[in-house]
């Protein structure tokens, strides 16, 4: 499945965040050293940040593997973000290889991830679906699990839950209807949530800084794994990390 990664500290070059270090994003997605599921991730990517002044994130998004892009490379070597998420993507059987469909989804000031997948999609969550506005579905953005799951969690936050509320959530109610791997990320530019639910994640601070991601970008110090059915909360100097109520292991799929 797919590898991503948050950020939110002082400004730093993209490339710096995913393409310099050693195991960074950009490695991840010919070499993931800890992906449970899944080998390349090769079927698209995606960056989204936040400019100064702005609390509306822009977006970078292709279908190609994030190493046959050049003209990314270039651009993240001259763009610096105090926010970031980033994903490359390893297309679930059956969807859409399209640009549309790679992470990170975006509405007003929230960027989205998902890295998993749901059994039966779509028919073991037509229940969920049918209780979303028709307006929110006719916006789904692709055909594929990951935009459904982004449609749910908007519905809470629409609904005034926190990030984290809006995650448990949706991670409850998905696996109350089947079977699903559920490893998400959300960020308003100041905030990070995020839920380790089959998939590996990791975070670490720095000075005022803070990154979560799939895995490691590198072999320094001061990396930690959330444990497997945990929501992290966080700002750039604070961590949060809990169990998700009433979410039994039997309940994710291996
Ligand atoms: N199921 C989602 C997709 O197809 C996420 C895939 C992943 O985590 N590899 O895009």
């Amino acid at each position: 499945m797919c590898r991503h990664l948050a950020y939110i500290g002082s400004p730093m070059p993209l490339a710096d965040l995913l393409l310099t270090p050693g195991h960074g994003l950009l490695t991840q997605s010919w070499a993931p050293r800890r992906q449970r599921n899944g080998t390349v991730n090769a079927d698209g990517f995606g960056v989204g940040w936040y400019a100064p002044g702005d609390p509306l994130p822009a977006r970078y998004r292709r279908a190609i593997p994030i190493w046959a892009d050049r003209s990314f490379a270039d651009v993240a070597r001259v763009t610096s973000s105090r926010a970031v998420l980033a994903a490359v993507r390893s297309a679930t059987s059956g969807m859409t290889q399209e640009e549309s469909a790679a992470a990170p989804y975006a509405s007003g000031p929230w960027l989205f991830s998902h890295n998993g997948r749901v059994e039966g999609w779509p028919d073991a969550l037509e229940g969920l679906a049918a209780g979303l506005p028709t307006s929110r579905l006719l916006a789904l953005e692709a055909q594929v699990d990951s935009a459904l799951l982004w449609a749910l969690v908007l519905e809470q936050l629409a609904g005034g839950d926190s990030a984290g509320d809006a995650l448990t959530h949706v991670v409850r109610s998905v696996t109350a209807a089947t079977s699903a791997r559920l490893n998400f990320l959300l960020t308003d530019g100041t905030h990070i949530a995020a839920t380790a639910a089959g998939d590996t994640l990791f975070w670490r601070t720095g000075p005022g800084s803070l990154v979560v991601a799939s895995e490691p970008s590198d072999d320094g110090p001061g990396w930690h794994e959330v444990p497997d059915n945990c929501l992290l909360t966080a700002t750039a100097d604070h961590v949060d990390i809990r169990p998700i109520p009433n979410l039994t292991k039997e309940q994710v799929a291996p």
